[in-house]
């Protein structure tokens, strides 16, 4: 499976049936076939060599370096097993400075989101999955449902209130966010917005959490109409981007306009404007008005519209 965006090409086997066992995971750390992958207050280990011209890497520690950083966290989480090896994910946030004592030298934390498309795109994909899980358990520490403290169970991919009383179940989330390419009504052109939040004069596809009791095509019509004014129909899904900043999944849709009259009156948007298909290829070379970044779903849909014809 080639990889169309960055995060949708993760070949771990989850093994679902092997972390039913809760005592699987803590019989078969010891050897050569554990790889650990560091996780700091939400931030990635990356490799940075030293030398600033060199591509950075995501560091999967294996050997001592890997028992080291098993031996320090508080956390540990099963991701799955490839070519026999089986990868995880560990959590070192309640360590004041990893780097004194626990990790490799030339080793950096990194905002992933920063960095990710300057990584190999599958190792770039683990370290997504592991930042994901990671972040679940932070934030699950505490029972929602009576207070009290929860503990990881499962390998990890649950936690299981310690009130023997509530005795309550917590799964790791997902929330689905809808991203949308709008095609003009009678003109060859798309709708894109500028998010106040975008550095620099960057435009991107329309997109926005669903909500509760609500249906991906309708998350699509109620995101456009809210955030540009326009109204849509023929909604069509076309592919998905895990994306864990924190906890999404962009799933990317297709949708036909009805109407031209932009307005932006919600507190997203800055601006938005129909472009055609010449002005969107102007973005890459011109650079004045930048396009969504590289490998991202955002960037696919784009290109999809463009291509066509
Ligand atoms: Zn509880």
């Amino acid at each position: 499976m080639s990889s169309r965006f960055y995060y949708d090409n993760i070949t771990l086997d989850r093994a679902h049936h092997l972390r039913m066992d809760d005592n699987w995971l803590s019989s078969s750390l010891d050897g050569d076939a554990i790889r650990i992958i560091p996780v700091w207050r939400n931030q990635s280990l990356i490799i940075t060599s030293g030398n600033a011209n060199s591509r950075p890497n995501a560091a999967i520690l294996s050997g001592n370096a890997a028992d080291i950083v098993r031996r320090n966290t508080r956390t540990l989480v099963f991701l799955g097993i490839k070519d026999d090896i089986i990868y995880c994910a560990a959590d070192l946030s309640h360590v004041e400075d990893p780097h004194s004592t626990i990790l490799p030298k030339e080793t950096s934390f990194e905002d992933l989101r920063r960095l990710a498309t300057t990584l190999n795109p599958i190792k770039a994909g683990y370290l997504a999955y592991a930042r994901a899980l990671i972040y679940w358990h932070q934030g699950h520490q505490f029972c929602g449902t009576c207070g009290h403290p929860t503990k990881s169970s499962r390998a990890g991919h649950e936690r299981v209130c310690l009130n023997s009383e509530c005795d309550k179940s917590h799964f790791p989330r997902t929330d689905p966010a809808v991203i949308v390419l709008v095609t003009h009504p009678t003109e060859d052109k798309c709708l894109l917005g500028h998010n106040k939040k975008f550095q620099g004069l960057r435009f991107s596809t329309i997109a926005g959490f669903v909500e509760p009791g609500e249906m991906l095509e309708q998350a699509v019509v109620r995101e456009v109409f809210e955030e540009t004014n326009i109204q849509v129909v023929d909604v069509v899904y076309k592919a998905s981007q895990p994306w864990p900043f924190p906890a999404s999944i962009m799933l990317g849709f297709r949708a036909q306009a009805v109407t031209t009259e932009i307005i932006c009156h919600d507190e997203e948007l800055a601006e938005a404007r129909w472009f055609s298909r010449a002005e969107v290829l102007e973005m890459a070379t011109n650079r004045k008005i930048l396009p969504p970044t590289n490998l991202s779903i955002s960037r696919w849909l784009i290109d999809c519209w463009v291509s066509e014809n």
